[in-house]
């Protein structure tokens, strides 16, 4: 089976759209009839490092939107959609494997090292920033990293050895935390019996299965030279795509450019304009190398933009006119019946492993 899931801890931005949502709907629909697959919503993953705990409930509704509006079919018997949260079992799991885990296992987590140098950088620069531990109770603040934040890749792999999920598309930042669920899942069978978890495949036959062309990524339209992000503080360079449209035009209009004045495909030496076509590729559906060709030479990037800025304008509404469509009343069945079945599934893995370590 397969399983995926995308982080609400903000909205999600048109890189999310088009370098995560899209391919998972359409490995969903493509392959639903060959495979199981499950696509959850992380709710328990959101707050490993601070968001607005107001916000949160009605983000993972907006997220769950945004899939649907998008594409998901909600009428798929082999398509659970489901949150996290529904699932004690996963919590439970989580403590179980925690018990199994190395501190220094996690502590050589880039994620962890990055996202907690992130946290504690309200401020600073991220060189300047240290990975901060707090002297005393009444510290414990915004600047300082939760154990939650240490512990996901152990949640990340309860989430995944519950359903016995062989596939789970990675990106490259979650490559580490898929080799260090195999490691505890082959622990666990090794201590415990073999059959006990279904242990997912390598990051090289993930990228096999899924294909290697999932390197997609949509640059900030301030900074080119990073990727868009949805935990961007500021924004000014991020497409939300809960954004007004109007909002979005404007942020296209102010995005970086050069002063080389030509409108070429050149991602080292003009990578905000390369940018800027890929984008208008992603939103017009056409490929990269013809948009190219139409736009080639230009020398009126005001030109250029105004165009790009006109189709994002245009996805938005088209995105948010469909959300409005959403019927929220089929939306919170599929959600009711799946959580129900794949409680199903993760107590009765949940059991086994309660059994090997002598609960039950
Ligand atoms: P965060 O800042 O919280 O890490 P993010 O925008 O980087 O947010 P993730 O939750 O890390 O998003 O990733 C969700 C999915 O979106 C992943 O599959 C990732 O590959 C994809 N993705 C993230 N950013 C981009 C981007 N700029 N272009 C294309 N795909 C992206
Ligand atoms: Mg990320």
């Amino acid at each position: 089976m397969i399983l995926t899931g995308i982080r609400a801890n903000n909205d999600l931005t048109i890189g999310n759209y088009f370098g995560a949502i899209l391919p998972m709907i359409d490995m969903a629909t493509n392959r639903s009839d060959e495979y199981q697959i499950n696509l959850f919503v992380p709710d328990l993953h959101s707050f490993t490092t601070p968001v607005d705990h107001n916000q949160l409930l009605g983000q993972i509704k907006h997220n769950l939107r945004i899939f649907i509006a998008a594409g998901l079919p909600l009428d798929k018997p082999d398509i659970h959609i489901y949150r996290q949260s529904y699932i004690p079992a996963h919590s439970e799991m989580t403590w179980i494997l925690d018990c199994f885990t190395g501190f220094g296992e996690l502590g050589r987590m880039t994620q962890f090292k990055e996202k907690a140098r992130k946290v504690a950088s309200k401020g600073l620069s991220i060189d300047e920033a240290k990975i901060t531990v707090e002297d005393s109770p009444q510290q414990f603040g915004e600047y300082h990293s939760s154990v939650g934040l240490f512990n996901y890749p152990v949640l990340m792999a309860a989430d995944i050895l519950l359903y016995g999920a062989t596939y789970v598309p990675v990106g490259d930042d979650q490559s580490q935390h898929l080799e260090f669920t195999r490691d505890i899942g082959e622990r666990i069978n090794t201590k415990f019996g073999s059959n006990l978890v279904v242990v997912p495949k390598s990051v090289k036959e993930q990228h096999q299965f899924f294909g290697n062309d999932q390197g997609l990524r949509i640059k900030d339209l301030q900074d080119p030279t990073k990727k868009m992000s949805k935990s961007d503080e500021i924004g000014k360079g991020v497409i939300f795509l809960g954004d007004n449209p109007e909002t979005a035009h404007k942020k296209v209009m102010s995005a970086t450019t050069d002063s080389l004045g030509y409108v070429r495909l050149d991602w080292e030496n003009q990578p905000g304009i390369s940018n800027l076509l890929q984008i208008l590729a992603l939103t017009t559906g056409k490929p990269i190398d013809l948009v190219e060709l139409e736009w080639k030479g230009n020398s009126s990037y005001g030109e250029f933009k105004t165009a790009v800025a006109e189709e994002i304008r245009g996805f938005l509404e088209t995105l948010h006119a469909k959300m409005a469509q959403v019927d929220d009343s089929a939306l919170q069945l599929k959600l009711e019946s799946s959580e129900s079945a794949m409680n199903y599934v993760a107590n009765q893995t949940l059991l086994k492993v309660q059994k090997a370590v002598g609960l039950r």
